[in-house]
């Protein structure tokens, strides 16, 4: 999931607020990675701020070297280096507190709210792009036991790739789907369906490898991850087409009766 580019789709300031929350908390759910993926990833979470900061600092000179110079423009490309410097700060620091080995979280909760607070907090910036998610949730599903926010990280990847497949031309209908049902053995599945580019056959074997992206500015971390978290669950993750364009991404959990077994 390249969170860069896709910040670059909205306005910023915005969809940082929005994501702030969530990226924030992948260190958390980055426990269950191997430590390549982990390391890859915090270079991934780090390398954002700092890069806004450099920018904001080469900014913040061009207003001093004025003639007369803005200081009020400087000021505020400043504050921006040090919100900016925080956050990484506040990254460094969840990593410190995911080396010390935190016990795997195990709470049970409703799959479908869930999905609902992930679409809650992305619903201002789709719809901006001129994208409106749609969902079908199934009632009566077995609650999921696990780790909620990691499970939201995993929602959250695969809508915002999904919104990244659409973004180009020809792409309309843009068309989000996201469904959940009941799986066959007593679990819940979660689909994200999209009408975006698609999949290559040649890629599809490698889209959940560590490191394999097809964007200019992507990590190819993503479904790595997401294949991480949902696998700590005891679940699986899988993509199939669209039709008549698009993909689909799906993941199963077991349902509580399941873990609990
Ligand atoms: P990244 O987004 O940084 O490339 P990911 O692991 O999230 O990393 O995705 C890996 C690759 O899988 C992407 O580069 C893209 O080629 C492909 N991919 C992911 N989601 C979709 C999608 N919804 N539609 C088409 N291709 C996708």
């Amino acid at each position: 999931m390249a969170f860069a580019s896709v910040a670059s789709l909205f306005e910023r300031k915005r969809v940082e607020e929005a994501l702030h929350q969530a990226q924030a908390e992948l260190a958390h759910a980055n426990r269950v990675t191997t430590a390549g993926q982990l390391a890859a990833s915090i270079s991934h979470e780090v390398a954002q701020p700092v890069a806004a900061s450099v920018t904001n600092a080469n900014a913040a000179l061009r207003w001093l070297a004025g003639e007369p110079p803005n200081l009020e423009e400087a000021r505020q490309a400043l504050s921006r280096i040090l919100r900016d410097g925080k956050r990484a700060g506040e990254i460094i620091g969840r990593i410190r507190a995911l080396v010390r080995k935190e016990p795997p979280r195990k709470d049970q909760f409703d799959i479908n709210d869930t999905i609902l607070e992930v679409i809650a907090l992305t619903r201002i910036e789709l719809h901006r792009n001129g994208l409106s998610p749609q969902t079908r949730l199934a009632d009566g599903l077995p609650p999921v036991q696990g780790d909620r926010i990691q499970l939201q990280q995993v929602i959250l990847n695969l809508i915002l790739n999904a919104v990244e497949a659409m973004s180009g031309p020809g792409s309309e209908p843009r068309d989000l789907l996201i469904t959940t049902e009941k799986d066959e053995a007593s679990g819940v599945r979660v689909a994200v369906r999209d009408s975006g580019t698609g999949l290559s056959p040649e890629s599809v074997d490698r889209l959940f490898d560590a490191f394999y992206t097809t964007k200019t500015d992507g990590m190819g971390m993503g479904l790595s991850i997401c294949r991480s978290i949902v696998e700590a669950h005891g679940g699986r993750v899988w993509v199939t087409a669209n039709q008549p364009r698009g993909a689909v991404f799906q993941f199963s959990l077991p349902g509580e009766e399941e873990t609990a077994a």
